[in-house]
């Protein structure tokens, strides 16, 4: 059968390019990048070009790079690091709604720690409401956690604004872009950025891999313990080939943007155009225009996502319900829950998102078991 893989928001395939670059680092070039004989010296100049090509990326300094085992790591490390470093001055942080758990849990633990965190609404679009996020602003403010693009709806927030918001008040501004790196253009310095989280496996580089920028001079903790690696500020010996493998995954993403996105927005814009031709009662999540180029989520009401996903599946299609990190619950995703998106419809919602492999041929396929399924799961149910 042949697999047709509709859900890179949930991660993508590694690069032949990019693999062929990490292989030697396991069993030839497998120097500690600590060690000072020549063996280490050649991963340490690896892991320094990798975390030139991230820097590039994002139009930041390669000492602003630290490299961390993934996303959720790095949203950790920026949120508690910030926090962390400087209680002294507040304990108050702002985030929204709808991030990730790798924000929301990490706010959640600082709760508990007696940090004070606002969670602001988005609007029907999942657009961060920038008047609620200004009235939330306090003397004892440090932080303001804003994700640049949303996981399962594709929604991409004012970051700039946003980034100005936390400038004017003298307040440190994290975005956490693991779905937005690959597939918008980010400048850290235009964008008013002072951490970003990314990862590897998002933009068809390895999993287990993440990096984090921090802006010259913004003071953050270690929150891991140990060795004096990536500049006393994450523990741990470098992880050389899926730094090699990030490295030369975003190197790529940037030379073909244009290209990728092109094809992305392309597939998506068929996608919708021929599911609201032949399907009825559906509702597009998400702003129609601020949005990922492959990310498109609908729902279709009176069908329950997870039986659509099973349907889906045994005829080699995989999509989603939402977040890969929650599905397997069948409770509403929090993040349709904020939309307010009516009750009939809110358990019918899959989210495509669409990748390089993908073709119109696959989305015609797509559609038309789309068609078939929904019409026999409506019927089942009258
Ligand atoms: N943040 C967002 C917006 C994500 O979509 C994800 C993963 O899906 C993460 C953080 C966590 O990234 P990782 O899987 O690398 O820990």
């Amino acid at each position: 059968m042949k697999i047709r893989y509709f859900d890179h928001a949930a991660t993508t395939a590694v690069r032949e390019d990019v693999l062929k670059e990490m292989i030697p680092y396991f069993s030839v070039e497998y120097g500690n990048p600590s060690s000072i004989y020549t063996m280490g010296r050649k991963s340490r100049r690896a892991v320094e070009q990798a975390r030139e090509k991230v820097a590039n990326a994002i139009n930041a300094n390669t000492k602003e790079i630290y490299f961390t085992s993934c996303g959720s790591e790095s949203d950790n490390l920026a949120i508690k690091g910030v926090a962390y470093a400087n209680k002294k001055k507040g304990t108050h942080i702002i985030t929204s709604k709808i991030e990730h758990p790798a924000v929301l849990n990490t706010c959640k633990k600082l709760e508990q720690q007696g940090f004070e965190v606002t969670y602001i609404g988005v609007d029907e679009k999942g657009k961060i409401k920038l008047n609620e996020l200004v009235s939330a602003i306090k003397n004892s403010t440090i932080l303001i956690s804003i994700m640049f693009a949303n996981n399962e709806i594709g929604t991409i927030q004012p970051i700039k604004e946003i980034g100005q918001i936390a400038k004017e008040h003298n307040i440190i501004f994290h975005t956490d872009a693991v779905q937005a790196v690959g597939n918008v253009k980010i400048d850290v310095q235009k964008m008013n950025i002072d951490l970003l989280s990314m990862s590897g496996h998002k933009f068809y580089g390895p999993k287990g891999i993440g990096a984090l920028y921090v802006k010259k001079g913004i003071d953050f903790e270690r929150i891991q313990d140990g060795g004096h690696q990536e500049r006393n500020k994450r523990a741990g010996t470098e992880n050389v080939a899926e730094i090699v493998g990030l490295g030369k995954a975003i190197e790529i993403s940037c030379k073909q943007f244009d290209e990728y996105n092109n094809k992305l927005n392309m597939l998506r814009q068929y996608y919708i155009k021929k599911v609201q031709e032949n399907i009825n009662e559906i509702r597009i999540n998400g702003d129609i225009e601020n949005r990922l180029p492959g990310n498109c989520n609908i729902s279709f009401k009176g069908i329950d996502g997870e039986t659509l996903l099973l349907e889906l599946d045994a005829i080699g299609i995989c999509a989603s319900t939402g977040s890969a990190c929650t599905s397997g619950s069948s409770a509403p995703s929090h993040v349709l829950v904020e939309l307010g998106i009516p009750q009939d419809y809110i358990q019918g919602s899959l989210r495509i998102t669409f990748g390089q492999e993908n073709t119109i041929e696959d989305v015609d396929f797509l559609v038309e078991k789309l068609i078939e399924i929904i019409n026999k799961l409506r019927k089942n149910s009258q």
